[in-house]
């Protein structure tokens, strides 16, 4: 299989990698007393697989290095952030397996970094600048070409704190102006071409309300907030290092009470998937899918409802490493790993997705038997349980073929196989319809090789699942594909064109055995030689739902390689 190779062929040793070692260094070193990390999440989207990433540095870290790890929502943008979101992040983190030792918001600090505004001006570092948007992008200059001093540059010191008090009194429309640092406008860097530190935003708050009408910059509220709380090692991706001299800047020119350090790490990307919030909003809101924890988002969320354990994401995400270059996961290694960590957990449980009956005609008529079933094959703790079996059963249609191809060795007429843990059987007769289609297919069973063994010793090819017509339940299961076609999808404008039709498949028909009457969410078994199922939430007592976890093979190379 390959993905059992792409699995085991990852040289990265668990704890250990290039942020880690900072870590170590700097503690061995004295340079710092007791590590302290955030994860910093801006609620304005459910948290994917990628923040998983971050998750597991930042607490792991944390954890590992004796040290402390503090949520915080980095919301200063009113405009696009919601109570929703920061409640399902939090609900998120935890159910991963995290805990933080402070819970902070970059709004509980909005006094304090506007004071350190007003210090930035005060020193003739930052003034109020009336251009529009589009005005200061163009005088922004290029990656070749220096800037261009804003007309406002030499405002003075009493005439910016007047207009900047006087924005955050709401006396002035969104936009009208900003506050901006006066750095330098010919700096090879972009970022320090004067970058924006507050806009005027007219927006209530989800925690402040409308005391605000002006909002900082991620870059002027974060590493403030980073110093605020003692952070000693500032963790984010790559797209943020242009960032760092700024951030560099902001603590080197204000009377900050720590001195935090900024180190980028490469983002999580996976093939045919997604990690941009903007993009899965607008799968959410384009109904695209049904909601944030549709079991095909790669969200914690839709991992959770799907039945991925938090053990398999936590455990893909050390396999994966720390890295400082970017790349791209292969998606069949994560379903590789939640696979390898359902076989340990999941009880196998029988049920038959596309049924076909079959009569038994040689067993009596209104009788029935208890079968004895195992729960999990390396799991001797975890029993076994009764199963019926009767005169009529249902079968899956692909383990009938009337006419068997080259090696095809499962029930054929004339050809005997084995029902797990039942008997012998033999197919006799095919019926059909008037359309001449299969509707049922007649067997005999040997009452001798109960259990199924032969006491004559002969041998069959093939074991199959069952359920008992009478006893078994139906089901609906959904099978999911992947969301996105093309292993390297749009991540931006026109995602919508990569998008899988097939995403979603939903069997109506299925049967299952009695005991997954009392399934749980989020608590997949196996459905042998199927994959692994688990309770989705829209099912009811009326009708049970079930959706595929993931198949027991490399499904997602071969369902890509159909698609
Ligand atoms: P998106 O691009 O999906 O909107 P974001 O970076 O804007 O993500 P934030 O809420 O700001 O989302 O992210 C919180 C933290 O998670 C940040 O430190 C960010 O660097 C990290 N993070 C986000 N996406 C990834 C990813 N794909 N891989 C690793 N870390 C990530
Ligand atoms: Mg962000």
């Amino acid at each position: 299989m390959a993905s059992d190779d792409k699995a085991s062929g990852i040289a990265n040793e668990p704890g250990r990698d290039f942020i880690r070692d900072i870590v170590k260094a700097d503690l061995d070193a004295g340079r710092v007393a007791q590590v302290v990390t955030r994860f910093p999440p801006e609620p304005n989207g459910y948290l994917h697989i990628g923040h998983a990433k971050a998750i597991c540095l930042n607490f792991g870290i944390a954890k590992e290095f004796g040290g402390r790890c503090n949520l915080r929502f980095d919301d200063t943008n009113p405009a696009k952030e919601e109570q929703e979101y920061i409640d399902a992040i939090e609900r998120d983190v935890r159910w991963l397996g995290f805990k933080w030792d402070a819970l902070f918001h970059a709004s509980d600090y909005f006094e304090r970094i506007y004071g350190w505004a007003e210090d930035l001006i005060k020193a003739g570092k930052a003034y109020v600048d009336d251009q529009s948007q589009e005005q200061m992008r163009l005088a922004r200059g290029t990656l070749t070409e220096p800037g261009k001093n804003s007309p406002f540059r030499d405002r003075t010191v009493d005439e910016n704190l007047d207009l900047f008090r006087r924005m955050r009194a709401g006396e002035f429309p969104n936009g009208a102006r900003v506050l901006r640092a006066k750095i330098d406008m010919a700096s090879g860097n972009i970022n320090l071409r004067d970058p924006v530190l507050y806009r005027i935003v007219d927006a209530p708050h989800p925690r402040t309300g409308t005391t605000w009408k002006i909002y900082p910059s991620y870059d002027f509220a974060h590493g403030q907030s980073d110093a605020i709380e003692g952070i000693t090692h500032s963790i984010c991706t790559l797209e943020f290092e242009d960032h760092r001299p700024l951030y560099d800047w902001f603590i080197n020119n204000l009377s900050v009470p720590s001195k935090p350090h900024q180190y980028e790490m490469a983002r999580l990307n996976i093939t045919h998937t997604v990690l941009s919030k903007r993009v899965l909003t607008g799968l959410v809101r384009g109904n695209h899918v049904a909601g944030w924890d549709d079991p095909r988002m790669p969200t914690i969320a839709g991992f959770r409802r799907r039945g991925v354990p938090a053990e398999a994401i936590r455990e893909f995400i050390k396999r994966i490493g720390v890295a400082k270059a970017n790349s791209i996961v292969d998606a069949g290694m994560f379903d590789f790993i939640v696979r390898e960590t359902l076989n340990k957990t999941a009880q196998r449980r029988m049920a038959v997705l596309r049924p076909i009956k079959v009569v038994l005609t040689n067993y009596p008529e209104g009788q029935s038997e208890e079968l004895d079933a195992v729960n999990h094959p390396d799991d001797e703790a975890a029993g076994s349980r009764k199963i019926k079996f009767g005169r009529e059963l249902f079968i899956e249609q692909e383990d009938f073929m009337e006419v068997p191809a080259k090696k095809f060795f499962r029930l054929s007429p004339g050809t005997e196989v084995r029902l797990r843990y039942a008997y012998f059987i033999k197919c006799t007769e095919v019926v059909k319809n008037a359309a001449g289609e299969i509707t049922e297919l007649r067997c005999t069973y040997d009452p001798a090789t109960k259990g199924g063994n032969a006491p004559d010793g002969r041998k069959v090819k093939a074991t199959m699942h069952w359920v008992s017509a009478e006893h078994s339940l139906p089901a609906e299961v959904r099978i999911y594909n992947p969301l996105f076609s093309n292993p390297d999808p749009t991540g931006g404008e026109g995602f919508e064109k990569d998008l899988n039709p097939d995403s979603l498949e939903v069997l109506l028909g299925a049967r299952v055995e009695p005991v997954l009457r009392d399934a749980q969410v989020e608590t997949p078994v196996q459905f042998e030689r199927q994959g692994y199922f688990t309770l989705d939430k829209d099912a009811t007592a009326a009708k049970l739902v079930f959706s595929r976890t993931t198949g027991l093979r490399d499904t997602f190379a071969k369902e890509t390689a159909k698609g």
